[in-house]
């Protein structure tokens, strides 16, 4: 599974990433971007989300944004 992520080490809160797509990157009470948890899964993404997220991680002057390859998280049944 793939997801977009700040590295908040980098960012200088310049906030073209939410300009760009708002409905992925937002700005944190720190100043600093991070994505949210509910929509930064690049695999469930439409290819027009995902080609925005691209122009924000390209568009990022610091390049702060990356993608990450997590594991497949279990899903335990209740
Ligand atoms: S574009 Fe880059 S530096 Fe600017 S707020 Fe987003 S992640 Fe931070």
């Amino acid at each position: 599974m793939k997801k977009v992520k700040v590295n908040q080490d980098l960012c200088i809160g310049c906030g073209a990433c939410q300009a760009i797509v708002d409905s992925i990157f937002q700005i944190g009470e720190n100043g600093l971007a991070e994505t949210k948890e509910e929509t930064n899964t690049m695999d469930t993404m439409e290819e027009e989300l995902k080609s925005e997220v691209m122009d924000a991680l390209e568009g990022c002057p610091t390049s702060a944004i990356y993608i990450e390859e997590q594991e497949e998280q279990k899903k335990e049944e209740q």
